[in-house]
């Protein structure tokens, strides 16, 4: 039996978690749910977003699922955690600009991989996409360090390390060793952000030495945008800092159809968290019209890093089933089924 952190997440999350959840007893994988809250509930209930007992419950399950989570645009708006990180001072406060980097950051998921694969039946400009996405997760500009210069001059901090960058290369050249990848794209914007992006390019080059086989390649980030429009199937395995990392996982979100058919997952040394790459959508909530595909993506890769390859795979090849007939499926992907009822077709057609 593995035990799992979860997190049903806000907005449309609750309900797409239910479907996954659905789908994953069905496929008889051993998981036990360890059900945890964040976010404005969380908040009325603790005083918190982040309370301390959800990081000590990942921390100690190791495995985690969270659902999407709801972050104010603009203001003030920042996420204060107070749980006793090993080897931090336990008067500490830390804060972030949304749960989600909070999550990230505290249990050090320095990897945000988001597979864009195509799907049968999904709708899309293209066809026979498969590209991984590796996004380093702790740094760049989403370190959080902002400030007002003046009334009308903000300024943000952009750090770049050789520590993190090399260990999201690392990560991007180990995925593509294991899985038969023959190609590594690094990604940045090195020509104008010399020193930042030129070291994050360096540090990842450099490593290609320890993976013959595996063609290394650098892409300029706006080039890259166009190339991954015009001719995504040359590409593979991309690797890029944080910030490009957020932008173009949703661009190669669009190439297979959609945010609602994008799984992702945050990985650490020691810890994982899977998660859709969509937000909680916040006008769909509750109207059981949100697709559960990234989702239920999303909790496959958890159970193929479970071990649990065989339930991971009876689910990909049900959903895929599902989404080839196009039938039972929700309103995005042209269809009528609600998210409860599209889960209940998966698994009726689960061997
Ligand atoms: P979003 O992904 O929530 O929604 C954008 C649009 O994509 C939706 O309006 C909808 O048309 C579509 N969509 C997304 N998921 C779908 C699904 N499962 N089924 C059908 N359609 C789907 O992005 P947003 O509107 O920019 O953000 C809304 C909230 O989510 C914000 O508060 C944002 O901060 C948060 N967010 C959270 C996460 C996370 O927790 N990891 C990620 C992104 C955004």
């Amino acid at each position: 039996m593995h035990r799992v952190t979860l997190i049903p997440g806000e907005g449309i999350g609750p309900e797409v978690t239910e479907a996954g959840q659905m789908v994953v007893e069905a496929s008889g994988a051993a998981i036990e749910w360890e059900i945890v809250e964040v976010g404005a509930e969380a908040e009325k209930r603790y005083g918190t977003p982040t309370p301390d007992y959800v990081f000590e419950s990942i921390a100690r399950n190791t495995v985690a699922y969270k659902g999407p989570v709801t972050t104010p645009f603009g203001g003030t708006y920042r996420v204060r955690v107070t749980w006793k990180r090993p080897g931090t001072d336990p008067q500490e406060v830390r804060s972030y600009p949304s749960i989600s980097v909070a999550l990230r950051k505290e249990l050090d998921l320095y990897a945000n991989v988001r597979p864009a694969k195509s799907l049968p039946g999904v709708q899309s400009r293209y066809e026979g996409i498969d590209l991984v996405i590796f996004r380093e997760n702790t740094e760049d500009l989403y370190a959080g360090i902002e400030h007002m210069v003046s009334e009308d001059i903000a300024e943000s901090v952009k750090i770049i390390s050789r520590r993190a960058s090399e260990r999201i290369g690392r990560a991007a050249f180990e995925y593509a060793r294991k899985h038969g990848r023959k190609k590594v794209t690094v990604v940045h914007k090195a020509n104008i952000m010399k020193l930042t992006d030129g070291l994050f390019l360096r540090s990842v080059t450099d490593l290609a030495k320890d993976y013959p086989g595996i063609e290394v390649e650098q892409r300029v980030v706006d080039n890259m945008c166009m190339q991954l429009v015009q001719k995504p199937e040359l590409y593979d395995v991309l690797v890029l800092p944080n910030l490009y990392g957020d932008i173009l996982s949703d661009l190669a979100a669009g190439l297979i159809g959609g945010l609602g058919v994008a799984p992702g997952a945050n990985i650490g040394d020691t810890i994982a968290e899977f998660e859709p790459v969509h937000g909680s959508a916040p006008k769909y909530a509750g109207l059981n019209r949100a697709n559960p595909t990234a989702t239920i993506l999303s909790m496959a890769m958890m159970l193929e890093h479970l071990g649990e390859e065989n339930s991971g795979k009876r689910i990909e090849t049900a959903l895929k089933a599902v989404l080839r007939e196009g039938k039972e499926v929700t309103p995005d992907l042209g269809g009528k089924a609600g998210t409860r009822e599209m889960a209940r077709a998966i698994i009726s057609r689960m061997s």
